[in-house]
C-alpha cells in the first residue's frame, strides 16, 4: 500500500453534484476530501455552457439561498444573463445564464481550494471499502488507482456518467465518462457486488463549431437583458459585458439528410438501448418524431470571452462524422462553419433511486450517499442540488443529528430528492415548474427567505448572512403593515396589489416616500399581497402534509406483517421503505385504503394491542 488517508468524508468525483456536496460537508466542519479524476475538470459543463432556466433557475437560487457555490460562481464568470418567462407569472420566472466554461470551472475551483477543511486531490476511485456484518454493511472508504486507501465513515458517490459509460459516435463505440476522459467500472462493480440493482441512461450532445466560420449577418441576434440580473443573493449588481446568442433553424433538406442516414444512427440502428432524456431529444429524435414540424430552432452559444467555440444548442446528435458536417453546411448561417468537435452519445450506469433514503444515503450500506446522474437525473442545477443535500445529510450524521430533509413545500430540491426516492424514474429526471404542487411558494426570488434561515440553523451561512435576510423580512413587514393599513377611498392600498394587474409603481404613485425602497424588497410585498389568497388555500394543504409526515414509521418496518394489505401496496412499501405517511401516500399506486391498512398496523404496535 503506498499510502493511506484519514478522514471523515470522501466525495468521489468532482462534478456539480461533489463539489457543492464537498463544501456542505466541509462548512459543517467535517474534515472532508474530494477525490476527483482530473482537477482540470472540476464542474466542467459536459453539455451546453449555460446554468440556469425554467425550473432549474430556482434550483441555482436555493442552492445559493442555502450556502452553495453555483450562484456565486455563475454570477462571476457569466456571459449573458437572461429571466426566462418574464411574461408569465413570478413562479414560471427561470433566471439563465450563458457561462464562460473555463472561466466557470476556475471559479468553482478557486471556492473549493478557499474553503477551510476541505482537501482537494487527483486521485480515481477504483472501489469501495465496506465492513459487513450478515447482511449488514458499512462504508469505510474507498481505494484509488495505483493502490491507496482513503478511510471515511461517510463517502458521497457522484461520478455522473463515469460509471461504465460507453461513447457513441455514428456506428463506432468505445469507453468513456466523456469525450476525451476516462470511463470507469470498478465502481459499478462494486455496487452490483455489495447487491445494488444498476440500470443504463443514455445522453448526447451537440457539435461544437469555430466561431469564425459562422456568417452571422445571416442568423438573428439575440442580446442578454438589459437590465440582467444576478442568480446569487449575495451579488449586489452585476457589471459584465454581456455576449450576444443567436438563433438559427434547421431546414427541408437538414430533415431529409438525416432521414436519409438513419440507419446509421446509433439511436435507431439498434445500437443505443437505453432511454435518454424525454425534453432534450437529440435532432435525429425530433425530426422523427416531429415529422411535420418544418425546422427547429438552433441557439449558438458561445462559450467563453477568450474563445472562437460555439456551441450548437437544439442539435445533439451521435450521427456519424460526415452526416453532421453535411447537417452543418445545410444550415443558414452555417454553410461554412468548421466543427470543432463532433457530437456525440453516452450510456453508463445509474443507480435507481428507490435505493436511496430521503437522506440519499443507500439503504443497503450505511454511509453511502449518492448524489447527482448517478441517481437518474440530468442537468448541472439538479446534480448541485443533491450534492449540496448529500454533504449536509452525511456531515449532520456525523454529528449525531436527524438527517435534514427539505419539505415539497420548502424547496424545488425537497420535490426533486422525494420524486426521485419516493417514485423511482424510468428516464432521465430533470426539473419542471410542473413537478412542484406548490411552485407559487417556491419562486425563484424568495429562496432566500425559505431557505436562508434553515442553512444558518444547520451551520451551512454565517450570521451577517442571515441576519441580511432578516432585515429584508422586517422590511416587508413594516411595508405590508402600512399598506393593509394605509386607506385610499376607505380601501387599504394593500389591495391595489392584491389586483392581478396592480403594480409597485401604483403605490409608489399613492405613497411616493416608497420610492427609495430597494427593488427586492418592493418585488417580495407585491408578490407577497398579489398571492396571499392562494398561498393561504395552499397552506390547508401543506398542514395536512405535515401532519402525515409528522406520523413517522420506524426504520426495518415490517410491512409484510400487516394483516390485509394488497400483494402490490406491501411490495412497493417494502422496497421503497418510506420513512412516515406522507411519503408512504406519494408512492404511486398507494390508495388511502392501504394506508389505513398501515396506520391500524403503526397504532397497534404503540398501543401493544
Ligand atoms: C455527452 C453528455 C451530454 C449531456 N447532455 C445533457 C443535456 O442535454 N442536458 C442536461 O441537462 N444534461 C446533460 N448532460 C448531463 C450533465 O452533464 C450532468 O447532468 C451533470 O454534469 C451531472 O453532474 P454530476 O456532478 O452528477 O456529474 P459530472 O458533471 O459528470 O461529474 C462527475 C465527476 O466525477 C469524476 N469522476 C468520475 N469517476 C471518477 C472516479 N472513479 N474517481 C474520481 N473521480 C471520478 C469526473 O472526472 C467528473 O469530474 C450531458 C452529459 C454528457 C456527458
Amino acid at each position: 500500500m503506498s499510502g493511506s488517508y484519514d478522514f471523515d468524508i470522501v466525495v468521489i468525483g468532482g462534478g456539480h453534484a461533489g463539489s457543492e456536496a464537498a463544501l456542505a460537508a466541509a462548512r459543517l466542519g467535517a474534515r472532508t476530501a474530494l477525490l476527483t479524476s482530473n482537477l482540470d475538470t472540476i464542474a466542467q459543463m459536459s453539455c451546453n455552457p449555460a446554468i440556469g432556466g425554467v425550473a432549474k433557475g430556482q434550483l441555482v437560487r436555493e442552492i445559493d439561498a442555502m450556502g452553495g457555490a453555483m450562484g456565486r460562481a455563475i454570477d462571476a464568470t457569466g456571459i449573458q444573463f437572461r429571466v426566462l418567462n418574464r411574461r408569465k407569472g413570478p413562479a414560471m420566472h427561470g433566471p439563465r445564464a450563458q457561462a464562460d466554461r473555463h472561466a466557470y470551472r476556475q471559479e468553482i475551483r478557486r471556492i473549493l481550494e478557499e474553503q477551510p477543511g476541505l482537501t482537494l486531490r487527483q486521485e480515481t476511485v477504483e472501489d469501495l471499502l465496506v465492513e459487513s456484518r450478515g447482511t449488514s454493511h458499512r462504508i469505510t472508504g474507498v481505494r484509488v488507482r495505483a493502490d491507496a486507501i482513503y478511510r471515511a465513515q461517510a463517502v458521497i458517490l457522484s461520478t455522473g456518467t463515469f460509471m461504465r459509460g460507453l461513447l457513441h459516435l455514428g456506428d463506432a463505440t468505445f469507453p468513456g465518462g466523456r469525450m476525451g476522459e476516462e470511463a470507469n467500472s470498478g465502481i459499478s462493480a462494486a455496487l452490483a457486488r455489495l447487491g445494488f440493482r444498476l440500470a443504463r441512461f443514455k445522453t448526447g450532445t451537440s457539435p461544437r463549431l469555430h466561431g469564425r466560420t459562422i456568417d452571422y449577418t445571416q442568423i438573428e441576434c439575440q442580446p442578454g437583458d438589459d437590465q440582467p440580473e444576478p442568480f446569487s443573493f449575495l451579488t449586489d449588481a452585476l457589471r459584465c459585458d454581456q455576449l450576444p446568442c443567436w438563433i438559427t433553424y434547421t431546414t427541408g433538406p437538414v430533415h431529409e439528410l438525416i432521414g436519409a442516414n438513419l440507419h446509421r444512427a446509433p439511436m435507431y440502428s439498434g445500437q443505443i438501448q437505453s432511454t435518454g432524456p424525454r425534453y432534450c431529444p437529440s435532432i435525429e429524435t425530433k425530426v422523427v418524431r416531429f415529422a411535420d414540424k418544418p425546422r427547429h430552432q438552433l441557439f449558438l452559444e458561445p462559450e467563453g470571452r477568450t474563445t472562437n467555440e460555439v456551441y450548437v444548442n437544439g442539435l445533439s446528435t451521435s450521427l456519424p462524422r460526415d452526416v453532421q458536417d453535411a447537417i452543418v453546411s445545410l444550415i443558414p448561417g452555417l454553410e461554412r462553419a468548421q466543427i470543432l468537435r463532433y457530437g456525440y452519445a453516452i450510456e453508463y450506469d445509474y443507480l435507481p433511486p428507490d435505493q436511496l433514503t430521503p437522506w440519499l444515503e443507500t439503504k443497503l450500506v450505511a454511509g453511502l450517499y449518492l448524489a447527482g446522474q448517478v441517481n437518474g437525473t440530468t442537468g448541472y442545477e439538479e446534480a448541485a442540488g443533491q450534492g449540496l443535500m448529500a454533504g449536509l445529510c452525511a456531515a449532520s450524521a456525523l454529528r449525531g443529528q436527524d438527517p435534514p430533509i427539505l419539505g415539497r413545500d420548502q424547496a424545488y430540491i425537497g420535490v426533486m430528492i422525494d420524486d426521485l426516492v419516493t417514485r423511482g424514474v424510468d428516464e432521465p429526471y430533470r426539473m419542471f415548474t410542473s413537478r412542484a404542487e406548490y411552485r407559487l411558494r417556491l419562486r425563484a426570488d424568495n429562496a432566500d427567505r425559505r431557505l436562508t434561515g434553515l442553512a444558518y440553523r444547520l451551520g451551512l451561512v454565517d450570521e451577517k448572512r442571515w441576519q441580511q435576510v432578516q432585515k429584508k423580512e422586517a422590511e416587508i413587514g413594516v411595508i405590508v403593515a402600512l399598506l393593509q393599513s394605509t386607506r385610499q377611498a376607505g380601501v387599504p392600498l394593500a389591495k391595489i396589489l392584491g389586483r392581478p394587474e396592480g403594480t409597485w409603481e401604483e403605490i409608489v404613485a399613492q405613497l411616493p416616500e416608497l420610492r427609495e425602497v430597494p427593488q427586492a424588497v418592493a418585488r417580495q410585498v407585491t408578490y407577497d399581497l398579489k398571492y396571499a389568497g392562494y398561498v393561504a388555500r395552499q397552506e390547508i394543504d401543506v398542514a395536512r402534509q405535515q401532519r402525515l409526515a409528522e406520523r413517522r414509521i420506524p426504520q426495518g418496518f415490517d410491512f409484510s406483517a400487516v394483516r390485509h394489505l394488497r400483494a402490490e401496496a406491501r411490495e412497493k412499501l417494502s422496497r421503497i421503505q418510506p420513512v412516515n405517511l406522507a411519503q408512504a401516500a406519494r408512492i404511486s399506486g398507494i390508495t388511502p385504503a392501504d394506508l389505513a391498512l398501515v396506520v391500524l398496523h403503526l397504532d397497534k404496535d404503540r398501543t401493544g394491542r
